[in-house]
């Protein structure tokens, strides 16, 4: 059985007698309709740490007027059950009226440099919303382990950044990308997708993994390594063979900075996002 907390008050609380008995907290912020992906990051926060909490919260702060906000889909009875299967004791889901009394905040998190490109360039405001709110959801909650999806890389990269900078006493956690059978990634916007859309998204996972295995192939054999654009253009062409599909950026970049790679080599990451119809997907593989 999970207990739901609307008031953050009750919630802290809960969660301060909890440490003071001695319980360690894992912690998995969402904003709900969740899938397998989701339940993967409960999972190991309940396998690593004594309690394991989650928050559901669709945050206004980090939608732009013109996205999705409204119609994002919810289902918080589902949410529970998979919240529940996955080892959660307690869910913080507050009102917006509760996570933003008397209107939007004076008071914002903006993280410079790695939220700059990709992501931060497509959706402006995205990132200082999303490190508002982490940075809100890390002061209620307290110290803890906090666990985040790779399929959103550049977005962990932005809250460990923030935690490191502003001393929080989380630790970040990436956990990996969990798939469907066919290799499309796990995202509550996969039911945006029509028939037609849906049947074409697995190219964008079948194409970085041909890139990352000619990366990786040009630099074991070292003799030809592949430039970063010939890696990038096996992702890019590959989309631009679909016609549902339009590509958004594909980057090879450092896995720990995000700065876009001018060489193969190192621990790198691929990033790719594109647009099916009106339906932003994202993924990204190592390289390696
Ligand atoms: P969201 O509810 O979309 O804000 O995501 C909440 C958390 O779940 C974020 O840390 C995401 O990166 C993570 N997440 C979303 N989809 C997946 C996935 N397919 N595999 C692993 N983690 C995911």
């Amino acid at each position: 059985m999970v207990d739901v907390h609307r008031s953050i008050d009750g919630f802290r609380s809960t969660l301060d007698s909890l440490r003071r008995e001695g319980a360690t907290v894992g912690f998995v912020p969402t904003m709900g309709y969740l899938h397998e992906g989701h339940a993967s990051l409960m999972r190991a926060a309940r396998r690593d740490c004594d309690v394991a909490v989650a928050s559901i919260f669709v945050n206004p702060l980090q939608f732009a007027a013109s996205e999705d906000l409204s119609t994002y889909p919810r289902d918080i009875d589902r949410d529970l059950d998979v919240c529940s299967g996955a080892g959660i004791s307690h869910v913080l889901h507050p009102s917006v009226e509760e996570m933003y009394p008397g209107g939007p905040v004076l008071t914002s998190v903006s993280v410079s440099k790695i939220t700059e490109r990709f992501e931060g360039a497509s959706r402006p405001t995205h990132f200082s919303g999303v490190a508002t709110v982490v940075a809100k959801l890390f002061s209620i909650v307290g110290p803890c382990r906090s666990y985040f999806g790779e399929k959103d890389f550049q977005q962990l990269a932005v809250v460990r950044r923030m935690a490191r900078d502003l001393s929080m006493p989380v630790e970040v956690i990436g956990c990996p990308i969990v798939r469907e059978p066919d290799g499309l990634a796990m995202s509550s916007r996969n039911v945006y997708l029509d028939a037609a859309q849906r049947d074409a998204a697995p190219v964008l996972y079948r194409s970085l993994q041909r890139a990352a295995s000619l990366a990786s192939t040009g630099v074991l054999t070292s003799s030809d390594a592949p430039s970063v654009n010939e890696v990038e253009s096996v992702v890019a062409d590959a989309i631009a063979a679909v016609p549902e599909a339009e590509l958004d950026y594909v980057a090879l970049v450092d896995a720990l900075t995000l700065e876009p790679a001018h060489a193969v080599g190192g621990s790198q990451r691929l990033l790719v996002a594109a647009r099916f119809g009106s339906t932003r997907l994202l993924d990204n593989i190592a390289v390696g």
